[in-house]
Protein backbone atom coordinates (compact mmCIF):
# COMPACT_ATOMS: atom_id res chain seq x y z
CA UNK A 1 0.00 0.00 0.00
CA UNK A 2 0.54 3.66 -0.93
CA UNK A 3 1.79 5.87 1.99
CA UNK A 4 2.99 9.10 3.47
CA UNK A 5 6.12 9.71 5.73
CA UNK A 6 5.37 7.81 9.57
CA UNK A 7 6.16 11.15 10.91
CA UNK A 8 3.63 12.99 8.61
CA UNK A 9 0.78 9.91 9.63
CA UNK A 10 2.08 10.24 13.32
CA UNK A 11 1.41 14.12 13.19
CA UNK A 12 -1.70 13.61 11.63
CA UNK A 13 -3.15 11.63 14.48
CA UNK A 14 -1.91 13.80 16.54
CA UNK A 15 -3.99 16.86 15.23
CA UNK A 16 -7.08 15.18 14.64
CA UNK A 17 -9.04 14.75 17.66
CA UNK A 18 -10.84 11.26 17.24
CA UNK A 19 -13.78 11.82 19.63
CA UNK A 20 -14.48 15.32 17.75
CA UNK A 21 -14.37 12.92 14.52
CA UNK A 22 -16.58 10.24 15.62
CA UNK A 23 -19.00 12.58 16.76
CA UNK A 24 -19.77 13.59 13.42
CA UNK A 25 -21.43 9.92 12.87
CA UNK A 26 -22.24 9.26 15.72
CA UNK A 27 -22.99 10.44 19.91
CA UNK A 28 -20.88 9.48 22.26
CA UNK A 29 -21.00 9.44 25.88
CA UNK A 30 -18.26 10.13 28.29
CA UNK A 31 -17.98 7.29 30.63
CA UNK A 32 -14.68 7.33 33.22
CA UNK A 33 -11.59 8.19 30.70
CA UNK A 34 -13.36 6.95 27.60
CA UNK A 35 -16.52 7.07 25.75
CA UNK A 36 -18.77 4.96 24.66
CA UNK A 37 -21.46 4.61 21.78
CA UNK A 38 -23.84 2.84 19.42
CA UNK A 39 -21.91 1.32 16.97
CA UNK A 40 -22.07 2.22 13.33
CA UNK A 41 -20.68 -0.73 12.09
CA UNK A 42 -23.11 -3.07 13.44
CA UNK A 43 -26.31 -2.95 14.95
CA UNK A 44 -27.10 -2.67 18.42
CA UNK A 45 -29.18 -1.17 21.51
CA UNK A 46 -26.65 -1.03 23.91
CA UNK A 47 -23.08 0.48 23.41
CA UNK A 48 -20.06 -1.67 23.11
CA UNK A 49 -18.15 0.94 20.98
CA UNK A 50 -15.31 2.56 23.20
CA UNK A 51 -13.09 5.69 21.94
CA UNK A 52 -9.79 5.85 24.05
CA UNK A 53 -8.91 9.42 23.61
CA UNK A 54 -5.89 9.83 25.15
CA UNK A 55 -4.12 6.96 22.49
CA UNK A 56 -6.78 7.68 19.71
CA UNK A 57 -8.17 4.20 19.44
CA UNK A 58 -11.55 3.31 18.78
CA UNK A 59 -13.08 -0.69 19.44
CA UNK A 60 -16.22 -1.94 19.23
CA UNK A 61 -16.62 -5.35 21.59
CA UNK A 62 -19.82 -6.40 19.99
CA UNK A 63 -18.14 -6.86 16.46
CA UNK A 64 -14.78 -6.49 16.64
CA UNK A 65 -14.37 -3.41 14.68
CA UNK A 66 -11.44 -0.62 15.73
CA UNK A 67 -8.06 1.22 14.63
CA UNK A 68 -7.25 4.44 14.91
CA UNK A 69 -8.80 8.13 13.00
CA UNK A 70 -7.68 6.69 9.83
CA UNK A 71 -9.18 3.32 9.98
CA UNK A 72 -12.63 4.95 11.48
CA UNK A 73 -12.56 7.04 8.25
CA UNK A 74 -11.53 4.19 5.76
CA UNK A 75 -14.21 2.11 7.20
CA UNK A 76 -17.05 4.69 7.89
CA UNK A 77 -16.41 6.43 4.51
CA UNK A 78 -15.60 3.37 2.51
CA UNK A 79 -12.10 5.19 1.11
CA UNK A 80 -8.93 3.90 0.55
CA UNK A 81 -5.73 4.89 3.00
CA UNK A 82 -4.19 7.43 1.27
CA UNK A 83 -7.87 9.46 0.67
CA UNK A 84 -8.25 9.01 4.04
CA UNK A 85 -5.36 10.74 4.90
CA UNK A 86 -6.51 13.53 2.08
CA UNK A 87 -9.47 14.04 4.22
CA UNK A 88 -8.41 14.43 7.01
CA UNK A 89 -5.59 16.46 6.93
CA UNK A 90 -8.25 19.01 5.11
CA UNK A 91 -10.26 18.44 7.78
CA UNK A 92 -7.16 19.63 10.43
CA UNK A 93 -5.70 22.16 7.91
CA UNK A 94 -2.48 20.40 7.50
CA UNK A 95 -0.69 20.12 4.29
CA UNK A 96 -0.16 17.23 2.13
CA UNK A 97 3.71 16.67 1.60
CA UNK A 98 5.46 15.43 -1.54
CA UNK A 99 4.65 11.37 -1.91
CA UNK A 100 7.20 8.94 -3.34
CA UNK A 101 7.68 7.88 -7.20
CA UNK A 102 6.01 4.72 -6.43
CA UNK A 103 2.63 6.36 -3.90
CA UNK A 104 2.11 8.93 -6.59
CA UNK A 105 1.84 6.34 -9.18
CA UNK A 106 -0.90 4.14 -7.65
CA UNK A 107 -2.51 6.98 -6.04
CA UNK A 108 -2.70 8.62 -9.78
CA UNK A 109 -4.22 5.61 -11.56
CA UNK A 110 -7.34 5.85 -8.93
CA UNK A 111 -7.33 9.62 -9.76
CA UNK A 112 -7.04 9.57 -13.75
CA UNK A 113 -9.36 6.54 -13.42
CA UNK A 114 -11.84 8.84 -11.74
CA UNK A 115 -11.54 11.53 -13.99
CA UNK A 116 -11.05 9.30 -17.18
CA UNK A 117 -14.67 8.43 -15.88
CA UNK A 118 -15.31 11.97 -15.79
CA UNK A 119 -14.66 12.70 -19.43
CA UNK A 120 -16.35 9.25 -20.53
CA UNK A 121 -19.53 10.46 -19.24
CA UNK A 122 -19.30 13.79 -20.66
CA UNK A 123 -19.19 12.03 -23.91
CA UNK A 124 -21.44 9.90 -23.55
CA UNK A 125 -24.00 13.01 -22.60
CA UNK A 126 -22.60 14.93 -25.66
CA UNK A 127 -23.55 12.05 -28.01
CA UNK A 128 -26.71 12.07 -26.56
CA UNK A 129 -27.49 15.75 -26.93
CA UNK A 130 -25.77 17.55 -29.28
CA UNK A 131 -24.99 14.74 -32.42
CA UNK A 132 -27.37 13.14 -34.67
CA UNK A 133 -25.63 9.74 -33.56
CA UNK A 134 -28.18 10.29 -30.14
CA UNK A 135 -31.06 11.15 -32.19
CA UNK A 136 -32.96 7.55 -31.53
CA UNK A 137 -31.68 7.21 -28.31
CA UNK A 138 -32.85 10.82 -27.36
CA UNK A 139 -36.44 10.19 -28.58
CA UNK A 140 -36.28 7.04 -26.89
CA UNK A 141 -35.45 8.70 -23.63
CA UNK A 142 -38.33 11.85 -24.52
CA UNK A 143 -40.69 8.61 -25.23
CA UNK A 144 -39.89 6.97 -21.77
CA UNK A 145 -40.92 10.93 -20.38
CA UNK A 146 -37.74 12.27 -19.78
CA UNK A 147 -36.77 15.95 -20.61
CA UNK A 148 -33.90 17.99 -20.67
CA UNK A 149 -33.32 18.67 -17.38
CA UNK A 150 -33.94 14.81 -16.23
CA UNK A 151 -30.69 14.44 -18.69
CA UNK A 152 -28.90 16.97 -16.89
CA UNK A 153 -29.66 16.11 -13.74
CA UNK A 154 -28.54 12.07 -13.98
CA UNK A 155 -25.71 13.58 -16.38
CA UNK A 156 -27.64 10.66 -19.46
CA UNK A 157 -25.36 9.69 -22.60
CA UNK A 158 -25.52 7.57 -25.62
CA UNK A 159 -22.53 5.38 -26.86
CA UNK A 160 -22.87 4.94 -30.21
CA UNK A 161 -23.18 2.28 -32.38
CA UNK A 162 -19.50 2.08 -33.34
CA UNK A 163 -16.47 -0.09 -32.36
CA UNK A 164 -14.08 2.16 -31.56
CA UNK A 165 -15.94 5.83 -31.11
CA UNK A 166 -14.83 6.38 -26.86
CA UNK A 167 -11.75 4.24 -27.43
CA UNK A 168 -10.43 6.59 -29.75
CA UNK A 169 -11.86 9.78 -27.99
CA UNK A 170 -9.80 8.79 -24.80
CA UNK A 171 -7.03 7.80 -26.65
CA UNK A 172 -6.64 10.93 -28.50
CA UNK A 173 -7.30 12.59 -24.69
CA UNK A 174 -3.84 10.82 -23.77
CA UNK A 175 -5.36 8.24 -21.81
CA UNK A 176 -3.41 4.83 -22.23
CA UNK A 177 -5.46 1.48 -23.23
CA UNK A 178 -3.90 -0.10 -19.88
CA UNK A 179 -6.09 2.54 -18.10
CA UNK A 180 -9.04 2.73 -20.27
CA UNK A 181 -9.62 -1.07 -19.39
CA UNK A 182 -8.86 -1.09 -16.00
CA UNK A 183 -12.13 1.34 -16.01
CA UNK A 184 -14.15 -1.11 -17.41
CA UNK A 185 -14.52 0.61 -20.65
CA UNK A 186 -13.45 -1.27 -23.52
CA UNK A 187 -12.86 -5.37 -24.28
CA UNK A 188 -9.98 -6.93 -25.29
CA UNK A 189 -10.69 -8.61 -28.83
CA UNK A 190 -8.41 -10.90 -31.08
CA UNK A 191 -4.88 -10.29 -31.52
CA UNK A 192 -4.51 -7.43 -29.01
CA UNK A 193 -6.88 -5.20 -30.33
CA UNK A 194 -9.76 -3.54 -28.26
CA UNK A 195 -13.28 -2.15 -28.50
CA UNK A 196 -15.79 -0.21 -27.01
CA UNK A 197 -17.87 -1.96 -24.08
CA UNK A 198 -20.52 -0.11 -24.57
CA UNK A 199 -22.19 0.00 -27.63
CA UNK A 200 -25.63 1.78 -28.92
CA UNK A 201 -26.89 2.26 -25.23
CA UNK A 202 -28.23 4.81 -22.97
CA UNK A 203 -25.83 5.42 -20.74
CA UNK A 204 -26.61 5.90 -17.03
CA UNK A 205 -23.34 6.78 -15.41
CA UNK A 206 -23.30 5.47 -11.67
CA UNK A 207 -21.77 7.97 -9.16
CA UNK A 208 -20.19 7.55 -5.71
CA UNK A 209 -21.75 9.60 -2.83
CA UNK A 210 -19.56 12.12 -3.55
CA UNK A 211 -20.73 12.89 -7.04
CA UNK A 212 -17.91 11.21 -8.61
CA UNK A 213 -18.61 8.83 -11.96
CA UNK A 214 -17.05 5.03 -10.88
CA UNK A 215 -19.29 3.42 -13.67
CA UNK A 216 -21.80 2.89 -16.15
CA UNK A 217 -24.76 1.15 -16.30
CA UNK A 218 -26.33 0.81 -20.21
CA UNK A 219 -29.41 -0.14 -21.39
CA UNK A 220 -29.74 -1.70 -25.08
CA UNK A 221 -31.40 0.33 -27.80
CA UNK A 222 -31.88 -2.27 -30.29
CA UNK A 223 -34.41 -4.92 -28.83
CA UNK A 224 -32.35 -7.48 -31.18
CA UNK A 225 -30.33 -10.00 -29.33
CA UNK A 226 -26.85 -9.62 -30.99
CA UNK A 227 -26.17 -6.62 -28.95
CA UNK A 228 -26.16 -8.33 -25.86
CA UNK A 229 -28.34 -7.90 -22.54
CA UNK A 230 -30.62 -5.30 -21.85
CA UNK A 231 -28.55 -3.64 -19.15
CA UNK A 232 -24.39 -4.05 -19.02
CA UNK A 233 -22.92 -2.83 -15.98
CA UNK A 234 -19.24 -1.90 -15.99
CA UNK A 235 -17.07 -4.60 -13.94
CA UNK A 236 -15.67 -3.84 -10.44
CA UNK A 237 -13.01 -1.38 -10.76
CA UNK A 238 -10.56 -0.29 -8.46
CA UNK A 239 -13.12 2.98 -7.67
CA UNK A 240 -16.34 0.94 -8.09
CA UNK A 241 -17.50 -2.17 -5.77
CA UNK A 242 -21.54 -2.83 -7.05
CA UNK A 243 -22.12 -4.15 -3.58
CA UNK A 244 -20.69 -0.95 -2.01
CA UNK A 245 -23.03 1.77 -3.68
CA UNK A 246 -26.12 3.01 -4.66
CA UNK A 247 -27.55 4.68 -7.54
CA UNK A 248 -28.84 8.05 -7.03
CA UNK A 249 -27.55 8.46 -3.44
CA UNK A 250 -25.44 11.22 -4.62
CA UNK A 251 -28.37 13.19 -5.76
CA UNK A 252 -30.86 11.83 -2.73
CA UNK A 253 -28.73 11.85 0.43
CA UNK A 254 -29.44 15.11 1.80
CA UNK A 255 -32.83 14.70 1.25
CA UNK A 256 -33.00 11.16 2.60
CA UNK A 257 -31.33 12.50 5.92
CA UNK A 258 -33.77 15.25 6.32
CA UNK A 259 -36.63 12.68 5.64
CA UNK A 260 -35.06 10.11 8.05
CA UNK A 261 -36.18 7.60 4.82
CA UNK A 262 -35.06 6.63 1.23
CA UNK A 263 -37.34 4.66 -1.05
CA UNK A 264 -35.18 2.05 -2.86
CA UNK A 265 -36.54 1.30 -6.29
CA UNK A 266 -35.00 -1.26 -8.47
CA UNK A 267 -34.00 0.31 -12.05
CA UNK A 268 -31.90 3.52 -13.08
CA UNK A 269 -35.26 4.76 -14.67
CA UNK A 270 -37.16 4.48 -11.75
CA UNK A 271 -35.29 6.30 -10.14
CA UNK A 272 -35.21 9.29 -12.30
CA UNK A 273 -38.50 9.35 -12.65
CA UNK A 274 -39.32 9.44 -8.92
CA UNK A 275 -36.81 12.44 -8.57
CA UNK A 276 -38.55 14.28 -11.85
CA UNK A 277 -41.82 13.34 -9.42
CA UNK A 278 -40.49 15.22 -6.46
CA UNK A 279 -39.29 12.16 -4.66
CA UNK A 280 -35.96 13.28 -4.10
CA UNK A 281 -35.28 10.29 -1.47
CA UNK A 282 -35.23 7.57 -3.88
CA UNK A 283 -32.28 5.19 -4.53
CA UNK A 284 -31.73 1.97 -6.24
CA UNK A 285 -29.57 -0.86 -5.49
CA UNK A 286 -27.33 -1.97 -8.20
CA UNK A 287 -28.95 -5.47 -8.82
CA UNK A 288 -31.71 -6.93 -7.27
CA UNK A 289 -30.35 -8.23 -3.86
CA UNK A 290 -29.58 -6.15 -1.14
CA UNK A 291 -25.83 -5.88 0.52
CA UNK A 292 -24.95 -5.82 3.85
CA UNK A 293 -22.50 -3.01 2.92
CA UNK A 294 -25.52 -1.10 1.01
CA UNK A 295 -27.84 -1.65 4.10
CA UNK A 296 -24.73 0.17 6.34
CA UNK A 297 -24.65 2.95 3.58
CA UNK A 298 -27.96 4.20 3.86
CA UNK A 299 -28.03 3.58 8.14
CA UNK A 300 -25.62 6.36 7.95
CA UNK A 301 -28.27 8.72 6.89
CA UNK A 302 -31.39 7.10 7.82
CA UNK A 303 -33.75 5.13 9.34
CA UNK A 304 -36.79 4.39 7.56
CA UNK A 305 -36.66 2.79 4.29
CA UNK A 306 -39.32 2.34 1.67
CA UNK A 307 -39.08 -0.73 -1.02
CA UNK A 308 -40.38 -0.13 -4.02
CA UNK A 309 -39.70 -2.86 -6.58
CA UNK A 310 -41.59 -4.82 -9.40
CA UNK A 311 -44.18 -6.79 -7.93
CA UNK A 312 -42.89 -10.12 -9.23
CA UNK A 313 -38.75 -9.26 -8.18
CA UNK A 314 -40.37 -8.07 -4.41
CA UNK A 315 -41.36 -11.29 -3.92
CA UNK A 316 -38.72 -13.55 -4.83
CA UNK A 317 -36.08 -15.29 -2.43
CA UNK A 318 -32.98 -13.09 -2.84
CA UNK A 319 -35.15 -9.70 -2.80
CA UNK A 320 -36.80 -11.33 0.88
CA UNK A 321 -33.44 -11.85 1.57
CA UNK A 322 -31.80 -8.75 1.06
CA UNK A 323 -34.90 -7.20 2.93
CA UNK A 324 -34.14 -8.91 5.63
CA UNK A 325 -30.35 -7.47 5.59
CA UNK A 326 -31.50 -4.17 5.70
CA UNK A 327 -34.08 -4.73 8.46
CA UNK A 328 -31.56 -6.29 10.26
CA UNK A 329 -29.34 -3.66 10.14
CA UNK A 330 -31.71 -1.89 12.19
CA UNK A 331 -33.60 -0.30 9.63
CA UNK A 332 -37.38 -0.29 9.50
CA UNK A 333 -38.30 -1.70 6.48
CA UNK A 334 -41.81 -0.81 4.64
CA UNK A 335 -43.25 -2.47 2.03
CA UNK A 336 -44.88 -0.25 -1.16
CA UNK A 337 -46.96 -3.03 -2.70
CA UNK A 338 -47.32 -2.24 -6.49
CA UNK A 339 -49.80 -3.94 -9.04
CA UNK A 340 -48.38 -6.64 -10.76
CA UNK A 341 -46.46 -5.96 -14.11
CA UNK A 342 -46.41 -1.97 -12.92
CA UNK A 343 -43.20 -0.71 -12.08
CA UNK A 344 -42.76 2.86 -9.76
CA UNK A 345 -41.28 4.36 -13.45
CA UNK A 346 -44.61 3.88 -15.06
CA UNK A 347 -46.77 4.37 -12.17
CA UNK A 348 -45.41 7.79 -11.85
CA UNK A 349 -45.40 8.54 -15.28
CA UNK A 350 -49.13 7.50 -16.06
CA UNK A 351 -50.67 8.20 -12.65
CA UNK A 352 -48.51 10.66 -11.38
CA UNK A 353 -47.50 11.40 -7.41
CA UNK A 354 -50.79 11.54 -5.55
CA UNK A 355 -51.64 7.61 -6.25
CA UNK A 356 -47.66 7.31 -5.49
CA UNK A 357 -47.89 9.26 -2.38
CA UNK A 358 -51.23 7.18 -1.57
CA UNK A 359 -49.25 3.85 -2.07
CA UNK A 360 -46.45 4.96 0.45
CA UNK A 361 -49.09 5.85 3.32
CA UNK A 362 -50.34 2.26 2.55
CA UNK A 363 -46.54 0.77 2.51
CA UNK A 364 -47.03 -2.29 4.89
CA UNK A 365 -44.42 -2.94 7.23
CA UNK A 366 -42.32 -6.78 6.33
CA UNK A 367 -44.23 -9.65 8.36
CA UNK A 368 -47.21 -8.22 7.07
CA UNK A 369 -45.81 -7.72 3.50
CA UNK A 370 -44.34 -11.71 3.77
CA UNK A 371 -47.56 -13.27 4.86
CA UNK A 372 -49.35 -11.07 2.15
CA UNK A 373 -46.89 -12.81 -0.17
CA UNK A 374 -47.33 -16.65 1.28
CA UNK A 375 -51.44 -15.80 1.47
CA UNK A 376 -51.17 -14.49 -2.52
CA UNK A 377 -52.73 -16.35 -5.57
CA UNK A 378 -53.65 -18.93 -3.47
CA UNK A 379 -57.15 -21.32 -3.43
CA UNK A 380 -56.99 -21.24 0.57
CA UNK A 381 -60.42 -23.63 0.02
CA UNK A 382 -58.24 -26.26 -0.89
CA UNK A 383 -57.26 -28.35 2.13
CA UNK A 384 -53.54 -29.29 0.83
CA UNK A 385 -52.85 -25.80 -0.02
CA UNK A 386 -54.68 -24.31 3.06
CA UNK A 387 -52.41 -26.56 5.09
CA UNK A 388 -48.94 -25.50 3.51
CA UNK A 389 -50.05 -21.62 3.42
CA UNK A 390 -50.57 -22.66 7.44
CA UNK A 391 -47.59 -24.02 7.54
CA UNK A 392 -45.47 -20.97 6.58
CA UNK A 393 -47.49 -18.43 8.27
CA UNK A 394 -46.33 -20.34 11.40
CA UNK A 395 -43.20 -20.72 10.52
CA UNK A 396 -43.12 -16.89 10.25
CA UNK A 397 -44.77 -15.76 13.38
CA UNK A 398 -42.85 -18.22 15.18
CA UNK A 399 -39.85 -15.99 14.30
CA UNK A 400 -41.60 -12.86 15.66
CA UNK A 401 -39.76 -12.40 19.03
CA UNK A 402 -41.99 -9.33 20.78
CA UNK A 403 -45.19 -11.04 22.33
CA UNK A 404 -47.16 -8.16 21.94
CA UNK A 405 -46.29 -8.37 18.26
CA UNK A 406 -46.51 -11.87 17.65
CA UNK A 407 -50.50 -11.16 18.71
CA UNK A 408 -50.91 -8.69 16.51
CA UNK A 409 -49.65 -10.20 13.38
CA UNK A 410 -51.50 -13.03 14.54
CA UNK A 411 -54.83 -11.22 13.92
CA UNK A 412 -53.95 -10.27 10.86
CA UNK A 413 -53.10 -13.28 8.96
CA UNK A 414 -56.18 -15.10 11.12
CA UNK A 415 -58.07 -12.36 8.82
CA UNK A 416 -56.59 -12.98 5.57
CA UNK A 417 -56.88 -16.70 5.49
CA UNK A 418 -59.76 -17.04 7.18
CA UNK A 419 -58.18 -19.36 9.94
CA UNK A 420 -59.14 -19.38 13.26
CA UNK A 421 -56.94 -17.33 15.15
CA UNK A 422 -57.16 -19.16 18.63
CA UNK A 423 -55.65 -22.49 16.69
CA UNK A 424 -53.63 -20.28 14.64
CA UNK A 425 -52.03 -18.90 18.10
CA UNK A 426 -51.96 -22.37 19.50
CA UNK A 427 -49.71 -23.62 16.84
CA UNK A 428 -47.43 -20.32 16.55
CA UNK A 429 -46.90 -20.61 20.40
CA UNK A 430 -46.38 -24.24 19.73
CA UNK A 431 -43.46 -23.78 16.88
CA UNK A 432 -42.16 -20.62 19.42
CA UNK A 433 -41.64 -22.83 22.23
CA UNK A 434 -40.18 -25.36 20.23
CA UNK A 435 -37.59 -23.16 18.35
CA UNK A 436 -36.61 -21.30 21.57
CA UNK A 437 -35.79 -25.14 23.06
CA UNK A 438 -33.79 -25.69 19.63
CA UNK A 439 -31.96 -22.33 19.72
CA UNK A 440 -31.08 -22.82 23.27
CA UNK A 441 -28.53 -24.35 22.84
CA UNK A 442 -26.66 -22.36 20.36
CA UNK A 443 -27.82 -19.08 21.73
CA UNK A 444 -26.67 -19.86 24.80
CA UNK A 445 -23.12 -20.59 23.34
CA UNK A 446 -23.20 -16.98 21.32
CA UNK A 447 -24.72 -15.13 24.21
CA UNK A 448 -21.49 -16.85 26.42
CA UNK A 449 -19.10 -15.38 23.28
CA UNK A 450 -20.56 -12.84 23.46
CA UNK A 451 -19.99 -12.28 27.35
CA UNK A 452 -16.59 -12.55 26.62
CA UNK A 453 -16.60 -10.01 24.89
CA UNK A 454 -18.01 -7.01 26.72
CA UNK A 455 -16.26 -4.52 27.78
CA UNK A 456 -15.85 -5.20 31.83
CA UNK A 457 -13.08 -6.96 30.12
CA UNK A 458 -10.43 -7.15 32.76
CA UNK A 459 -12.39 -9.16 35.32
CA UNK A 460 -12.00 -11.87 32.99
CA UNK A 461 -8.54 -11.41 32.69
CA UNK A 462 -5.86 -12.84 35.09
CA UNK A 463 -3.19 -10.37 36.37
CA UNK A 464 -0.70 -11.74 33.87
CA UNK A 465 -3.01 -11.22 30.35
CA UNK A 466 -3.38 -7.90 32.16
CA UNK A 467 0.29 -6.75 32.46
CA UNK A 468 0.80 -8.77 28.65
CA UNK A 469 -1.94 -6.44 27.28
CA UNK A 470 -0.73 -3.32 29.22
CA UNK A 471 3.05 -3.53 28.19
CA UNK A 472 1.76 -3.93 24.44
CA UNK A 473 -0.75 -1.06 24.79
CA UNK A 474 2.12 1.27 25.82
CA UNK A 475 4.72 -0.30 23.39
CA UNK A 476 2.17 0.67 20.53
CA UNK A 477 1.19 4.42 21.76
CA UNK A 478 4.28 5.17 23.18
CA UNK A 479 7.18 5.39 20.96
CA UNK A 480 9.44 7.14 23.97
CA UNK A 481 9.02 4.06 25.65
CA UNK A 482 9.75 1.45 22.92
CA UNK A 483 13.55 1.01 22.85
CA UNK A 484 13.55 0.62 26.55
CA UNK A 485 10.74 -1.58 26.51
CA UNK A 486 12.20 -3.77 24.18
CA UNK A 487 15.59 -4.14 25.77
CA UNK A 488 14.21 -5.57 28.93
CA UNK A 489 11.16 -7.92 27.12
CA UNK A 490 11.01 -10.36 24.26
CA UNK A 491 8.21 -11.98 22.55
CA UNK A 492 8.69 -15.21 24.35
CA UNK A 493 7.41 -13.52 27.64
CA UNK A 494 4.09 -13.06 26.15
CA UNK A 495 1.47 -15.97 26.29
CA UNK A 496 -1.62 -16.92 23.94
CA UNK A 497 -2.99 -13.71 21.67
CA UNK A 498 -0.93 -11.40 23.41
CA UNK A 499 1.95 -13.20 22.27
CA UNK A 500 1.20 -13.57 18.51
CA UNK A 501 0.75 -9.69 18.45
CA UNK A 502 4.22 -9.51 20.55
CA UNK A 503 5.49 -11.65 17.79
CA UNK A 504 4.75 -9.28 15.18
CA UNK A 505 5.93 -6.08 16.87
CA UNK A 506 9.02 -7.66 18.07
CA UNK A 507 9.74 -9.03 14.59
CA UNK A 508 13.22 -8.37 12.50
CA UNK A 509 15.98 -5.79 14.62
CA UNK A 510 14.41 -2.60 14.02
CA UNK A 511 12.90 -1.72 17.57
CA UNK A 512 13.11 1.97 17.29
CA UNK A 513 11.23 5.37 17.19
CA UNK A 514 10.63 4.89 13.48
CA UNK A 515 8.84 1.26 13.40
CA UNK A 516 6.46 1.16 11.10
CA UNK A 517 3.17 0.14 12.91
CA UNK A 518 1.02 0.80 9.67
CA UNK A 519 2.65 -1.41 8.29
CA UNK A 520 2.60 -4.33 10.62
CA UNK A 521 -1.08 -3.16 10.74
CA UNK A 522 -1.54 -4.02 7.44
CA UNK A 523 -0.36 -7.74 7.73
CA UNK A 524 -1.97 -8.86 10.52
CA UNK A 525 -5.08 -10.73 10.17
CA UNK A 526 -8.47 -9.59 11.14
CA UNK A 527 -8.54 -11.04 14.34
CA UNK A 528 -5.45 -9.84 15.57
CA UNK A 529 -6.30 -6.31 14.29
CA UNK A 530 -9.39 -6.01 16.40
CA UNK A 531 -7.58 -7.17 19.50
CA UNK A 532 -5.02 -4.42 19.09
CA UNK A 533 -7.47 -2.08 18.72
CA UNK A 534 -9.26 -3.71 21.84
CA UNK A 535 -5.72 -3.60 24.03
CA UNK A 536 -5.82 0.05 23.00
CA UNK A 537 -8.85 0.78 23.85
CA UNK A 538 -8.68 -0.76 26.89
CA UNK A 539 -4.98 0.96 27.80
CA UNK A 540 -4.60 2.12 31.38
CA UNK A 541 -3.01 6.37 30.79
CA UNK A 542 -2.52 6.91 34.31
CA UNK A 543 0.53 4.46 34.42
CA UNK A 544 3.65 6.65 34.53
CA UNK A 545 6.81 5.37 32.73
CA UNK A 546 8.50 3.78 36.29
CA UNK A 547 5.32 1.47 36.54
CA UNK A 548 5.45 0.60 32.96
CA UNK A 549 9.04 -0.51 32.75
CA UNK A 550 8.50 -2.28 36.28
CA UNK A 551 5.41 -4.27 34.92
CA UNK A 552 7.69 -5.20 31.89
CA UNK A 553 10.63 -6.38 34.21
CA UNK A 554 7.82 -8.48 36.14
CA UNK A 555 6.67 -10.34 32.92
CA UNK A 556 10.55 -11.20 32.19
CA UNK A 557 11.48 -12.16 35.68
CA UNK A 558 8.31 -14.27 35.23
CA UNK A 559 9.45 -16.21 32.47
CA UNK A 560 12.90 -16.65 34.13
CA UNK A 561 11.71 -18.18 36.97
CA UNK A 562 9.94 -20.67 34.75
CA UNK A 563 12.64 -21.74 32.45
CA UNK A 564 14.32 -22.32 35.46
CA UNK A 565 12.47 -24.13 37.02
CA UNK A 566 11.99 -26.37 33.89
CA UNK A 567 16.17 -26.78 34.38
CA UNK A 568 15.58 -28.29 37.56
CA UNK A 569 13.45 -30.94 36.12
CA UNK A 570 15.68 -31.46 33.47
CA UNK A 571 18.56 -31.74 35.69
CA UNK A 572 17.03 -34.02 38.33
CA UNK A 573 16.58 -36.31 35.33
CA UNK A 574 18.87 -38.91 35.02
CA UNK A 575 21.86 -39.71 32.35
CA UNK A 576 22.17 -36.43 30.99
CA UNK A 577 25.21 -35.84 28.39
CA UNK A 578 28.51 -33.99 29.95
CA UNK A 579 28.12 -31.99 27.32
CA UNK A 580 24.47 -31.13 27.92
CA UNK A 581 24.84 -30.69 31.37
CA UNK A 582 27.25 -27.97 30.30
CA UNK A 583 25.28 -25.66 28.18
CA UNK A 584 22.37 -25.92 30.80
CA UNK A 585 24.46 -24.80 33.42
CA UNK A 586 25.58 -21.83 31.48
CA UNK A 587 21.72 -20.89 30.74
CA UNK A 588 21.86 -21.35 33.95
CA UNK A 589 23.77 -19.18 35.08
CA UNK A 590 23.01 -16.82 32.73
CA UNK A 591 19.01 -16.60 34.47
CA UNK A 592 20.42 -16.19 37.27
CA UNK A 593 22.60 -12.97 36.25
CA UNK A 594 19.79 -11.81 34.12
CA UNK A 595 17.22 -11.79 37.29
CA UNK A 596 19.75 -10.34 39.52
CA UNK A 597 20.56 -7.53 37.83
CA UNK A 598 17.39 -6.65 37.61
CA UNK A 599 16.41 -7.05 41.47
ZN1 LIG B 1 -19.63 -2.92 16.29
Amino acid sequence: MTRYSDEFIDELKENVDIVDLISDYLELKKTGNRYKGLCPFHSEKTPSFFVNPDNNFYHCFGCGAGGDSINFVMEIENLTFIESVKMLAERSGMELPDMSNQQRQVYKERENIFSLNKLAARFYNYLLTDTNMGKEALEYLNKRGFNEEDIKRFHLGYAADEWQLLLNFLKKKDFSIHLIKKAGLISEGNNNSHYDKFRNRVMFPIFNNRGEVIAFGGRILDSEDNYGPKYLNSPETQIFSKKKNLYGLHLAKDRIRKENSCIIMEGYTDVIQAHKNGFKNSIASLGTAFTEEQAKLIKRYAENAYIAYDADTAGNKATLRGLDILNNTGINVKVIELEEGSDPDQLLKNEGSDVFNELIENAVNLIDFKINMIVKDKNLSEPGIRKKVLRSIVELLSGVEDNLEREIYLERAAAKTNFKADILAEEVEKEFKENKRRNYKSNREKQNKKKEKTFDLYSQLSYYQKVEEEILAHFISNPSLREELAGRISKNDFNGRTAQLAERLFKGSVISNSIHLDKIKEELEEELLSYWSEILVKQDNSLDRNRILDLADYLSSKRISKNKEKLCRLISKKELSLDKLNRILLTFYSLNYNIERRD
